[in-house]
């Protein structure tokens, strides 16, 4: 049976396509025949109005950005928001040690410590995005389903789109910085919670389980690599 290509951003019915070409340059909207609603209006917007939508967590957006795109840059946006994290750990690690040991010069001028903050920061995400597949994949075998992983780890990947604001945040540093980073985390797991609920169609109460067990075990796992550090 061959795969349906789309789904309906409005009730996630499966769709075969977004617009009909008419040989004469006519298109037209396809209409959804579960909701009788345009399957995906977003292909007539702006780029702008849809990260607007996406901002907003709005489940439509979602829906039009992982099922009927074909974006492929969440590695790099990975990437990216990893060096954005780094960025802002190893900038408040130079703030709070105020050194005039010139080893310690040497140590910031060859940067060491922000790659151990990126490997910090990566080693976190993995924690993070294995616990939340590892618990939807055993949720979903229980029951007796295939879970996609690899659309599932694209869309955590993607929702995390975020983190990028941290380095606005860090480069006009201000008295208000800290409540801003844990904004900029609670957006940051609201986009996640709506990703896994986009992507398995579940309850939001099930998404955002998902998402705490992964916050709990990625806090877990920092708090031992710290303690670790701070013995060695
Ligand atoms: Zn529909």
């Amino acid at each position: 049976m061959a795969e349906v290509p789309f789904k309906c951003i409005e009730c996630n019915k499966e769709a075969y396509e977004l617009h009909r070409d008419y040989s004469n340059g006519i298109l037209k909207i396809t209409i959804c025949e579960s909701c009788k609603k345009t399957v995906d209006k977003y292909i007539e917007y702006d780029p702008v109005i849809i990260l607007i939508d996406a901002i907003l967590c709005k489940i439509q957006a979602f829906r039009h950005i992982l099922f009927n795109t074909k974006i492929n840059i969440h590695w790099k946006l990975c990437v990216f928001c990893l060096l954005c994290e780094a960025y802002l750990r190893w900038s408040q690690l130079q703030g709070g040690e105020q050194s005039s040991d010139p080893a310690d010069i040497i140590r910031y001028t060859k940067e060491w410590d922000f790659y151990s903050m990126f490997g910090l920061a990566a080693m976190e995400l993995g924690v993070f995005c294995a616990s939340v597949l590892a618990f939807l994949w055993l949720r979903e075998r229980l029951r007796g389903e295939e879970l996609q992983l690899c659309l599932l780890l694209k869309a955590l990947l993607l929702s995390s789109y975020g983190k990028v604001l941290l380095i606005p945040a860090v480069i006009w540093e201000h008295d208000y910085s800290p409540l801003c980073f844990k904004l900029i985390r609670l957006f940051v797991l609201t986009s996640n919670t709506q990703a896994i609920r986009v992507i398995l169609n579940c309850s939001r109460r099930l998404s955002l389980l998902a998402v705490i067990i992964g916050l709990v075990l990625e806090t877990g796992v920092t708090y031992i690599s710290q303690q670790l550090h701070w013995t060695s």
